[in-house]
C-alpha cells in the first residue's frame, strides 16, 4: 500500500483538529504513507454548526478571544506559540471593527478596534474557522491531498469498506473518522400532535404556529408581528430567537449594559418565557482573568477523583461513583473557595479551607434558588425573576474576579479535569449518569455558561418594553385545548394554576446526537450493519455513540471497530463536554482528542515503522467554554 485513503465524515471544527494534526505528522514523519483525506460534508469546510451564512444577529457565548483552531507549535505545550491567529486576532487582521453593536469590515477610522472582551458573531466564526480550513490545508505537506465531498454520507459498508454518498459515489477507505457532531432529529409523536393542532386550527387563527427547532433562524419569520409566541427554553437558543424577533424586525437597543433601553419597530411579536423551571439563565460575568487564565481545581481534581473511585473499588467492588456523593461536595468546596478568594481579594490557604455555614448556604441558594421558585403564582414568580436578573447583571458587571458570586460559579468552567475524571466512560452509577446528563448540565449551563452579560440586558430592556414576559413558572407545559385555536401554558402554582395562551409556540433547544432519532440515515446505518453502537451506561441511554478510550467505534457485539473512530459532539455521551472550541495557551480536550485518535490511526493503519503515540487519553485541562 503506498496512499493510506482517510475517510472524515463531518467537517466541522473537530475536522480540523484532526487535519491539522495529520498534517503535523506527517511532516514529523518522513517514513509515513502518503495520504488522501476524502473530507465529507454538505457545508463550508471547517464551520460546522457556524455556518457563515447565518444571521449576524447571533453571537457566540465565547470570548473570542479564547477561541482558537490552532495548537501550539509544540503540541504537547500548549503555551508554545500558536500555528495560527485566534479568532480575535483574525477578526482584526482581516479588518473587523466593532461598529456599535454590529461587528463589520471598516475602515481604521470607523468605529472601535475588536478588543480582547469582545463576543464576536457565529457567523463570523464561520468565517474564521473556514479561513482556519484553507490555512491547514496551505500549510499541509505535499503529501497529504485533500479531496472535499460537498455532500452528505448516507451508508458505510465493508467488503468492500466504503462510504456511500447521497449521490450513489462510493468512496473505498483504510481509516475512517466520524465527525458529524450536531444532529437534526426528526419529529417526535408530541412534535406530530402539535403540527395537527396548528394544521386544524389555522382557518380560525392565521397566526397559529409551531417551530420544534429554531435554526436556521429565518424559519421565524413566519411568526406574525403583533402574534403571542410561547418560547419553551430559556438557554442561548431562547437569545437567539429573541434577538430576531426584536432587533431582527428593525428594533433599537440604546444606551449601554448598565442603562439599556429598546426602541420597538412595532413588528415584534409579544414573546412568553417558560420552561422546566422557567429559571432565566446568569449571564457571564466580565472577564478580568485574561485570555488563558482560570481557577485553579483545587479540591475537584483528576486525581481526588480517582482516589474515591479506588476507594469505593476497595470497599464495594465497584468502580462506579455515585455524582451527588462523591463529586458535588469536592465542586461545592471549590465553588466557595472561590468566593472567599474574591470577598477577600487574595489567594487564601487551600491546605487549611473549609465553607463556612454562611458559604455552604450561598452554595445552596445558587443550585436550588427555592427564593424563586416558591412563588405563590405567576406574578410573583415573574417579579422575583425580575429582580433575580438585575442583581445578576449588577454582579457579572463587577468581573468574575470581583464579584464573589460570579467568581463562585466561574470555578466551574476550570473544573472539568475532575468532572471528565468522574463521568466519561461509564465512570459513574448509571442512575447518576442521568442526573448529570438530564439536570446537572442544565444547572451548570444556567449558573455557568450563560450568555454574554449584554444579551440580559437587553432581556431586561425588553421586558421593560413590554416585548417579553414570563408565560409560567417551576413546571411549566404547553398543553393543546379542545376548544380554541391557541396553545395554552399551564403552570400548577400553590395559589392557583396560571393558564397563558399563544398564538406560536418555538421550541429553542438544541439536542445531542441521538443515532435513532437522526433524521440524517448516516449512524443508523453504520448501527445496522453493525460497525457502530449507540451509548448506554448500564439501562441508561443518553446519546452519541459508543467509542473506547482511544474514540474507536466500538461495535453491537461489544468488539472495537478496526477502521473506525468518532470525535467532537457525536461522542458526548461516553465523553463529557465535547462542543467546547480550543482556547489559545491552555491544553484543550479537543486538540488532545485530535493527536490521540491520528497517533492511533496512524498506528493500526500503518504499523511499520513501529510509532510512537505521543499522548495519553487524559481529561482535559482547559475551562468549559
Ligand atoms: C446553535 C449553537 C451555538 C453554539 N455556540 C457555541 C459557542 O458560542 N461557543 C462554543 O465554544 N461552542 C458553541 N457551540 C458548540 C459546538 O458544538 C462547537 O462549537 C462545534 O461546532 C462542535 O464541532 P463538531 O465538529 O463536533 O460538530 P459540528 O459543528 O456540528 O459539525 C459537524 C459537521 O458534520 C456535518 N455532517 C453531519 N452529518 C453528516 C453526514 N451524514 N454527512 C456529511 N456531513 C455530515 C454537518 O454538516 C457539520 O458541518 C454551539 C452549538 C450550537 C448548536
Amino acid at each position: 500500500m503506498n496512499r493510506l485513503a482517510i475517510a472524515i465524515v463531518g467537517a466541522g471544527p473537530r475536522s480540523l483538529n484532526l487535519i491539522e494534526r495529520l498534517s503535523f505528522r506527517l511532516k514529523q514523519e518522513p517514513n509515513l504513507p502518503a495520504i488522501t483525506v476524502h473530507l465529507i460534508d454538505p457545508g463550508l469546510a471547517g464551520a460546522g454548526v457556524h455556518s457563515p451564512d447565518q444571521s449576524r444577529l447571533l453571537l457566540t457565548n465565547t470570548l473570542a478571544s479564547q477561541v482558537t483552531s490552532f495548537s501550539g507549535i509544540d503540541p504537547k505545550n500548549p503555551k508554545s506559540a500558536p500555528s495560527g491567529p485566534s479568532f480575535t486576532e483574525w477578526a482584526k487582521a482581516a479588518g473587523y471593527r466593532r461598529l456599535g453593536s454590529r461587528y463589520d469590515k471598516a475602515g481604521p477610522d470607523e468605529g472601535e478596534p475588536i478588543g480582547d472582551l469582545d463576543y464576536l458573531p457565529r457567523a463570523m466564526l464561520g468565517e474564521y474557522l473556514h479561513f482556519s480550513f484553507q490555512r491547514i490545508v496551505m500549510e499541509a505537506p505535499a503529501c497529504l491531498k485533500i479531496i472535499e465531498h460537498r455532500q452528505l454520507a448516507v451508508d458505510v459498508t465493508t467488503q468492500p469498506d466504503e462510504v456511500v454518498l447521497e449521490d450513489g459515489t462510493r468512496l473505498p477507505f483504510d481509516g475512517l473518522i466520524i465527525a458529524t457532531g450536531h444532529c437534526e432529529t426528526a419529529a417526535s409523536p408530541e412534535d406530530l400532535r402539535r403540527q395537527t393542532f396548528v394544521e386544524a386550527g389555522r382557518a380560525g387563527n392565521a397566526k397559529l404556529a409551531y417551530i420544534p427547532s429554531v435554526y436556521p433562524t429565518s424559519k421565524l419569520s413566519q411568526i406574525e408581528p403583533g402574534a403571542v409566541v410561547a418560547l419553551q427554553g430559556l438557554g442561548l437558543t431562547a437569545y437567539d430567537v429573541m434577538t430576531e424577533l426584536t432587533v431582527g424586525r428593525g428594533g433599537v437597543f440604546e444606551g449601554d449594559a448598565r442603562n439599556l433601553r429598546y426602541r420597538p419597530s412595532g413588528r415584534e411579536p409579544k414573546v412568553l418565557l417558560f420552561s422546566r423551571q422557567s429559571l432565566p439563565y446568569d449571564a457571564r460575568g466580565v472577564n478580568q482573568k485574561g485570555v488563558d487564565g482560570g481557577h485553579v481545581a483545587r479540591f475537584l481534581t483528576a486525581e481526588a477523583v480517582e482516589a474515591i473511585r479506588q476507594r469505593r473499588e476497595r470497599e464495594t467492588g465497584d468502580r462506579r461513583l455515585d455524582f451527588i456523593q462523591d463529586i458535588m461536595p469536592l465542586l461545592r468546596k471549590d465553588m466557595a473557595f472561590g468566593y472567599r478568594c474574591s470577598k477577600l481579594q487574595r489567594e487564601i490557604d487551600p491546605g487549611s479551607f473549609e465553607p463556612t455555614v454562611e458559604e455552604n448556604a450561598i452554595i445552596d441558594r445558587i443550585f436550588d434558588p427555592r427564593h424563586l421558585l416558591d412563588a405563590e403564582d405567576l406574578e410573583s414568580f415573574r417579579d422575583r425573576v425580575v429582580a433575580h436578573l438585575r442583581s445578576d447583571l449588577a454582579e457579572a458587571l463587577k468581573g468574575n474576579v470581583s464579584s464573589p458570586f460570579k467568581a463562585a460559579t466561574d470555578t466551574i468552567r476550570d473544573l472539568r479535569a475532575g468532572l471528565s475524571t468522574a463521568i466519561e466512560f461509564s465512570g459513574l452509577l448509571p442512575q447518576s449518569h442521568r442526573y448529570v446528563a438530564e439536570t446537572f448540565i442544565a444547572l451548570t449551563n444556567r449558573i455557568t455558561f450563560g450568555p454574554p452579560l449584554i444579551r440580559n440586558a437587553e432581556l431586561l430592556a425588553l421586558i421593560d418594553a413590554g416585548i417579553v414576559d414570563w408565560a409560567g413558572g417551576p413546571g411549566a407545559r404547553a398543553e393543546l385545548p379542545q376548544q380554541g385555536g391557541r396553545f395554552v401554558i399551564d403552570t400548577p402554582f400553590v395559589a392557583d394554576s396560571a393558564r397563558v395562551q399563544a398564538d406560536a409556540l418555538v421550541i429553542a433547544r438544541v439536542t445531542g446526537h441521538r443515532p435513532a432519532q437522526d433524521v440524517r440515515s448516516l449512524s443508523r446505518r453504520m448501527i445496522a450493519n453493525g460497525l457502530a453502537r449507540a451509548f448506554r451506561n448500564g439501562d441508561y441511554e443518553p446519546y452519541g455513540l459508543d467509542v473506547d478510550r482511544r474514540l474507536r467505534l466500538i461495535q453491537p457485539d461489544g468488539s472495537l471497530n478496526p477502521r473506525a473512530w468518532a470525535v467532537g459532539y457525536v461522542v458526548e455521551g461516553p465523553r463529557f463536554h465535547t462542543h467546547a472550541l480550543p482556547r489559545p495557551g491552555r491544553a484543550s480536550t479537543q486538540l488532545n482528542d485530535a493527536m490521540l485518535l491520528i497517533d492511533d490511526l496512524l498506528a493500526t493503519l500503518w504499523p511499520k515503522p513501529r510509532l510512537s503515540p505521543e499522548t495519553q487519553h487524559a481529561p482535559a485541562l482547559e475551562s468549559l467554554t
